[in-house]
């Protein structure tokens, strides 16, 4: 056995991906299902997580000095967690549903298309149900809460956001055949571009990228997606190819004459670590408790953010419908008074 080949055994065992490498080559993935396979397909968890863990440490810390030292081990500590079970999620959802699944895709450009747009529309589903379930939204609010736009904010997330979103996208992608390595593949590529679409004013003035605009979610389309404006809720759901947002109604290109508010409409401190993490929490607790029966009080659980039992909601929609309302009103009076 040559020197490289001893390496390579001693990478792979670090590693820990053997069983990984055996299902790839194999194509089969039903051990997943199995106990022994599930822990087995585990192994790589803890040196990844490592790995990554400890590069992105020394970039935040080579940026932000110690001063951050807290929030600093707070944010490993919960990507750390987080991550870990995402990976578990979406391993158990890939045993659990690869058998159910009425295609069999493979690694290759045209599966690759295939595979890319039921992806969007799983990140639609999750995405929508995210801004559409209140109980969702307090896992989602902490990525909107920032009152700017910049890179940081692709890193500002509820530490079980993650995991919810992994087991509803891998679940139908599975379903719907996309092959575990391609899923992963376009995991990697979604993530990158979910990173770069987080990219702010200060960097890029204008984030229409060109032409581009037209084809794909860029990140003037991603600030439209954070700003509190009426207009603007609720809209540009997809995350690379706007294909999902075109046929569901919900893309919306940013308007010059319409500047951006970044945040989210109900009162709040972006700078209290708190409020941040755990104020829409805070606030569906409190409604629940004061809400008369327990159908309103599930109501507030799983309507829209805004919903309310007296009647009077302020969901996004009819804020927005009641913004248009405003706005036809206010230029029929100036139509008038011309
Ligand atoms: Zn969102
Ligand atoms: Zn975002």
């Amino acid at each position: 056995m040559n020197a490289f080949q001893t390496l390579y055994n001693e990478l792979i065992s670090f590693l820990g991906i053997s069983g990984w490498l055996q299902m790839f080559t194999s194509g089969d993935y039903s051990s997943l299902t199995t106990l022994d396979g599930f822990t087995n397909s585990l192994g790589p968890l803890i040196p990844f997580l490592l790995i990554i863990e400890i590069g992105r440490t020394l970039i935040l810390k080579s940026f932000k000095g110690g001063v951050y030292k807290v929030n600093l081990y707070i944010y490993i500590f919960n990507s750390f967690i987080g991550r870990f079970i995402s990976i578990a999620a979406v391993t158990f959802c890939i045993g659990l549903f690869e058998k159910y699944a009425p295609i069999k895709t493979t690694f290759t450009w045209y599966w690759m298309i295939y595979g890319y747009i039921v992806w969007e529309l799983a990140h639609f589903v999750y995405h929508y149900l995210a801004h559409k379930v209140r109980l969702f939204w307090c896992l989602h609010s902490t990525h909107h809460a920032p009152n700017s736009m910049n890179l940081s904010v692709t890193y500002a997330h509820f530490f079980l956001e993650g995991p919810y979103a992994d087991v509803i996208r891998t679940s139908i992608c599975i379903l719907l055949g996309v092959n575990p390595p391609l899923l992963f593949f376009i995991m990697f590529i979604d993530g990158t571009w979910g990173a770069f679409i987080h990219t702010g004013e200060n960097i890029l003035k204008d984030g229409r990228l060109g032409f581009m605009n037209r084809f794909v979610l860029t990140p003037s389309h991603h600030r439209v997606h954070h700003a509190k404006n009426p207009l603007y809720m609720d809209t540009n759901f997809c995350n690379l190819l706007n294909i999902w947002d075109r046929v569901f109604g919900t893309l919306r290109h940013e308007k010059d004459d319409l500047p951006i508010e970044y945040g989210i409409t109900r009162q709040m401190n972006p700078h209290n670590f708190w409020d941040v993490y755990f104020g829409e929490i805070t606030a569906l607790v409190k409604d629940v408790y004061k809400a008369p029966g327990i159908k309103n009080k599930l109501m507030y659980i799983f309507m829209a953010p805004g919903w309310s039992h007296t009647g009077d909601h302020k969901t996004a929609k009819i804020v927005k419908e009641e913004f248009l309302k405003s706005q036809q009103s206010s230029s029929v009076v100036m139509q008038e008074s011309q």
